[in-house]
């Protein structure tokens, strides 16, 4: 695996887990459903990516160099998350019973 794979995978995990733990902590305490707390979720990303965009834009932009493009970025953003909900784990093979067995 690449470097850059690597790291991806591991700030992948930690996101997850954080955004995970702060999600079942906020359903205790707040009492909201599922969706309540999940676009809550999603409306974070979007104002988080607002704030960074802004911090790349105008005459005292970050000297990262990435600028934001609102078009292919919300593609990007909106393209991840529908690939994260209709992604199913391949089943494990050895979970699995033979068709016909009791
Ligand atoms: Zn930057």
């Amino acid at each position: 695996m690449m470097e850059i794979e690597r790291r991806q995978e591991e700030a992948q995990a930690h996101i997850r887990a954080t955004i995970m733990n702060e999600f079942c902590r906020v359903m205790n305490q707040s009492g909201l459903p599922p969706m309540a707390v999940m676009r809550l979720a999603a409306q974070a990303v979007g104002s988080i990516y607002r704030e960074v965009a802004e911090t790349h834009s105008g005459p005292n932009a970050c000297p990262c160099n990435w600028r934001p493009n609102e078009q292919t970025d919300v593609d990007v953003l909106c393209t991840a998350l529908l690939a994260a909900i209709r992604f199913k784990p391949v089943q494990d093979l050895r979970a699995m019973r033979p068709i016909g067995s009791a």
